[in-house]
């Protein structure tokens, strides 16, 4: 051990892996005392442990138990019993660190589920004071009504606690305008680790603000000595960058320089000083009217070259995208366009330079000079090689707001790589002074060469801060070699330029073993006493910024030695990963924690974790739990175990991950494995017979629909299908009718003879049995457009319609699903290889031909399949915009709301169905800012499962539904959704093609 106070044993740890025992027993006191003392969550078991042994770094260490307290009393309570029972703590935010500082042997205290109000806000004065669990996001949006805002504005600010970004000493896009955390903080109440309670803030060098009674009054005397101590050492040691955040801020307690404030000490202390209980933040006036300049260089040399002389113009931000970069955005279909508004020529670097100051004029001023400047450092579009550039405007602020889009993105390309190999952080955010920049950035590139790899810069050049990962196979000894090596050679040459080895994202395990080598001997003891004197016991984060482990320690890592996947059998294709289960292995490492599901607006991901908080409840709980299961680190058969499908259980299978994910992973395709594995295991329940077999037992179903029926009209009926099926009496089951839709006795309908007007209307289950309409308006549109309606039937001849397997699927029967597929396929077959299009209205059913149909079958069919089955208003956009479409259309005079399915936000098709509602004359559309609707199938129908789809519900869908006039049009084309809105809102929702029937029905204008 390399902490005193565990060599001491004073404080003990838990084991360093997973292990199988349950720590409840191992420590049943605290445990138990937790339990019965707080009212918060309080987690022992190894599933929770693991999904809390890892951040964004490449670490992984299991916790000893998490607790989530409700209020700061309960976790001060937590962290005195910690003490007691000799535990050491870890306070947590969001997780989100990459640097290895949230990962320990410890009770972990999570803030951010409950710890995140505001507890006070004073507009005049622009300051607030907040818990520590609050996110960036979240403390903004309250505060943009009031004209303010915190503008530490970092890329996770959708996830990053305020206690996590002071922990951190964080610092955003704009530092060169508002600096790091350490410069926004201005007191911070802090629970220290003998139990008391301290108040840090400014103090004069006599402290007299400080009462001589006060617990912190000795601590704060010894840190000031300190402080003046090593004066010296800190004026010639400390690196003279912005961008520090490396080892503690030392240079905080040094008088005479600035006025001192003691919570500068806890900034950046990375939890290992004391337990932030309140932060107080300076506020800054909300951004007006900005400038961009796009700074084209035709040598990525030149660009970093140039920074030293674009920061004398103040810009607020100076930010780098490289050609590698470039060349990912413009692969990505979505963001071409905004290349293409704003990239000229084959640059090898831009820099996007943006202006910020309060007069619009003085924006614009700033980039004429900035257009001087460029031109005076010898620069034009004239020009060939390295002198070829230029600056391109940038004035309008959705262009500014979509090059932000393409740089995140751009990012994501890089990190969703899907081989072994990945962009590995440890020297990624160093930060040198701006003269050097160029020099350092060559140096580096040649250092990656050297030992084999490369890697794509991005982010401050404007700062001294780029952002680089080396690709490497952290499983393999050879890389971890070329780590070790890379870290020190880069990091030394950082020390040649008297930069900082850490610029943005902290010391954590990767650089604290450098801050000895970076900042020398006496101020690494000097560090050493900091924390002796707050953590004499070593019970906060031991292990960082301090007495660290060698950050090389594969035992520490997230695949450490013996790392591997079980041998496994799944169901789907994988290939295009690796590991074990043919690649689902790989599928689930996707994941590297970097926390964008964890966000609480905007897109879809992840309803759930909206509604609950749970880490156990997100994208990211739910892929850690998955690859600590599928390598054998939560014992034998832990993919069928009861914890298992408990992770799952509230995933909707929205599919809003595998598109908003920032690296793809695809948790609704997962879960079929889990639900197929625990089948295979525990066979089917009751419920999940008839929710699977539907499509089955539906023609029977409707024959006998008076009787059915009865169900929804008796509390007797409803208690008994609650409990032998687990259908909630809450809710009425959807009324099956015997008038359900038959495809035509001819199998062809419509005028038109044309082959080129013909196309496949598929009807599903759900439309056909329950909603008919829907199918019969939808025939009349094509019809009215001069399509040739076909409706295959079964090559076997039998009368049962075809169907997609969706229900089959969401239950685990793959078999089931796989053998409906290729019935559907056979009698599909002719006319896919005709090119007629699949056209359906129900998106879950329609786009399991494209998803998991590819995924179950590989035959050239199946994929023809997928690439022809489309959406009814898609097909109706695509007619249009091919001139083919002409429909009589009538005016309505009303205000449409649409709220998109799930699926058809995860596949991006929205812009269908909202240019389909356009073509109706005069209808006002307005599309709902909206999450899963919660009703997900039949997720909404469980009994145990009712109020979490509900709370989906109620998120931002119903709510907008209950806002929308009366004589409003609701548009909904999933089913489930229609349902959801009838049974939270009270008002009936309709599928596109009836209100498209309606339309065709009312007069034409003249
Ligand atoms: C894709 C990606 C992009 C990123 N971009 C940026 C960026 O632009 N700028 C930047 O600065 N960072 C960035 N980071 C790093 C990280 O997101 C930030 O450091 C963030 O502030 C961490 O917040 P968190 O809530 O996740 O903290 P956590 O990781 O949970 O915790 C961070 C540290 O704070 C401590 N801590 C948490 N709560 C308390 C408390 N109550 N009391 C005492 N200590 C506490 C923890 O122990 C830990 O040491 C990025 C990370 C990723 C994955
Ligand atoms: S699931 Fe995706 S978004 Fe969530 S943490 Fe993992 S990689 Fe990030
Ligand atoms: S499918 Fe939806 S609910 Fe499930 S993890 Fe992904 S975003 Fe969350």
């Amino acid at each position: 051990m390399t902490f005193r106070a565990y060599a001491a044993g004073k404080v003990r740890s838990g084991r360093r892996r997973g292990g199988e025992a349950d720590v409840a027993v191992e420590r049943p006191g605290l445990a138990r005392r937790l339990k019965a003392e707080i009212s918060g969550d309080v987690w022992f078991d190894r599933f929770t442990r693991g999904r809390y042994a890892t951040d964004a770094s490449h670490y992984q260490i299991v916790p000893l138990g998490v607790v989530a307290p409700r209020t700061i009393e309960e976790a001060e309570r937590a962290i005195e019993l910690s003490r007691l029972e000799g535990v050491t703590v870890l306070p947590r935010g969001g997780g989100t660190s990459q640097s290895g500082q949230t990962v320990n042997e410890s009770l972990v205290v999570d803030c951010s589920k409950y710890l995140n109000r505001i507890l006070d806000l004073d507009v005049k004065r622009a300051r607030c004071t907040v818990e520590p669990g609050i996110v960036l996001d979240d403390l903004n949006r309250a505060l943009k009504p009031h004209g303010l805002w915190f503008p530490v504005d970092i890329s996770t600010a959708s996830r990053a606690t305020i206690g996590g970004m002071a922990g951190n000493n964080s610092c955003g896009a704009r530092s060169l305008r508002y600096g790091t955390m350490r410069d926004n903080v201005l007191s911070i109440d802090a629970l220290l680790a003998d139990g008391a309670l301290a108040h840090f803030g400014a103090v004069g060098a006599d402290l007299s603000q400080v009462p001589r009674n006060s617990p912190l009054r000795p601590l704060a005397e010894d840190l000031l000595k300190i402080g003046a101590r090593e004066k010296d050492e800190v004026a010639a040691r400390f690196p003279k960058v912005q961008r520090r955040v490396g080892g503690y801020n030392l240079d905080a307690l040094v008088p005479g320089k600035n006025d001192i404030n003691l919570a500068h000490i806890l900034v950046g202390g990375e939890g290992t000083l004391a337990f932030s209980t309140r932060i107080e933040l300076k506020l800054s006036p909300l951004l007006g009217r900005r400038t961009v300049g796009a700074v084209h260089f035709g040598s990525f040399y030149e660009a970093m070259n140039c920074a030293q002389h674009i920061v004398r113009l103040a810009p607020i931000g100076v930010e780098l995208i490289d050609r590698t970069m470039i060349e990912l955005a413009r692969e990505i279909a979505m963001f071409r366009p905004t290349l293409e508004k704003f990239v000229r020529g084959e640059p090898d670097a831009v820099l996007l330079v943006e202006f910020g100051e309060s007069d619009p004029e003085e924006n614009l001023r700033r980039l004429r000079r900035l257009h001087d400047l460029i031109g005076d450092l010898g620069f034009g579009w004239d020009k060939s090689g390295a002198k070829w550039g230029g600056v391109v405007d940038v004035l309008s602020p959705e262009l500014q707001a979509a090059i932000t889009d393409v740089r995140t993105s751009g990012l994501n390309i890089m990190m969703s790589m899907k081989s072994e190999g990945k962009p590995v952080s440890f020297v990624e955010d160093c930060a040198v002074p701006l003269e050097h920049l160029a020099d350092y950035t060559s140096r580096l590139t040649a250092i990656f060469e050297k030992h084999g790899t490369r890697g794509t810069w991005y982010a401050h050049a404007g700062s001294g801060c780029l952002h680089v990962r080396p690709v490497l196979n952290l499983r393999l000894e050879k890389d971890v070699h070329a780590m070790r090596a890379i870290a020190e050679e880069a990091f030394a040459m950082v020390r040649e330029y008297k930069g900082s080895h850490s610029g943005e994202h902290g010391d954590g395990i990767v650089r604290s073993e450098f801050n000895e080598p970076m900042f020398g001997s006496r101020l690494a003891r000097a560090f050493e006493e900091v924390k002796d004197r707050f953590d004499p016991d070593g019970l906060f984060n031991p292990g960082k910024v301090v007495r660290a482990p060698k950050f090389d320690d594969r035992s520490n890592f997230r695949y450490a030695p013996g790392y591997r996947g079980e041998p496994m059998t799944t169901q789907l294709d994988w290939s295009d990963y690796a590991g074990a289960g043919g690649g689902f292995q790989g599928a689930v490492e996707m994941c590297n924690n970097n926390g964008a599901c964890r966000k609480m607006a905007g897109g879809v991901m992840c309803p759930s974790y909206r509604v609950t908080r749970d880490e156990r409840d997100v994208t990211r709980g739910r892929a850690n739990t998955l690859r600590l299961a599928v390598t054998g680190q939560l014992g034998p058969d832990a993919l069928a175990s009861d914890e298992m499908a408990q992770t799952l259980s509230l995933c909707v299978s929205c599919k809003a991950c595998r598109r908003e994910c920032p690296t793809g992973v695809d948790m609704a395709r997962m879960k079929i494995e889990v639900l197929a594995a625990r089948a295979a295991k525990k066979g089917f329940s009751l419920h999940d017979r008839l929710v699977g077999w539907l499509p089955r037992y539906a023609p029977l179903a409707s024959r006998l629909a008076p009787l059915l029926n009865m169900r929804n009209g008796s509390g007797l009926l409803r208690r008994l299908s609650e409990t032998l099926a687990g259908f909630t009496a809450r809710r009425d089951l959807p009324e099956w009718r015997r008038d359900i839709y038959q495809d035509r006795a001819d199998w062809t309908v419509g005028p038109s003879d044309d082959p080129r007007r013909e196309v496949v209307l598929f009807g599903d289950t759900f439309n056909r049995y329950f909603e008919r309409e829907n199918l019969d308006d939808a025939c009349k549109v094509l019809m009215a457009g001069g399509y040739r309606v076909q409706a295959p039937r079964a090559a076997d001849g039998s009368s049962r319609p075809l169907c997609c397997g969706r229900t089959f699927l969401a239950v685990g029967a793959v078999a089931q699903a796989r053998a409906e597929m290729e019935r559907t396929l056979k009698a599909l077959a002719p006319y896919v290889a005709r090119g007629v299009p699949v056209v359906g209205l129900e998106p879950s059913c329609l786009f399991t031909f494209r998803d998991e149909m590819p995924a179950l079958m590989t035959s050239d069919e199946a994929r023809t399949l997928a690439g022809q089955a489309m959406l009814f208003e898609e097909f109706l956009a695509r007619e249009k915009k091919e001139g083919r479409l002409d429909l009589p259309l009538g005016a309505l005079d009303r205000r449409a709301l649409l709220h998109g399915h799930c699926h058809q936000k995860s596949f991006g098709v929205m812009g269908g169905v909202e240019s389909a509602l356009k073509l109706i004359p005069r209808l006002a559309v307005e599309t709902v800012e909206s999450s899963c609707c919660g009703m997900a199938g039949s997720f909404g129908y469980k009994a145990d499962t009712i109020d979490v789809s509900l709370a989906m519900g109620e998120l931002s869908l119903l709510p907008a539904v209950r806002k929308a006039p009366d004589d409003a049009l609701i548009v909904a084309d999933g089913t489930s959704c229609r349902q959801q809105i009838h049974d939270g809102a009270g008002r009936e929702a309709l599928h596109v093609a009836r209100v498209l029937a309606m339309s065709l029905a009312a007069p034409r204008q003249p």
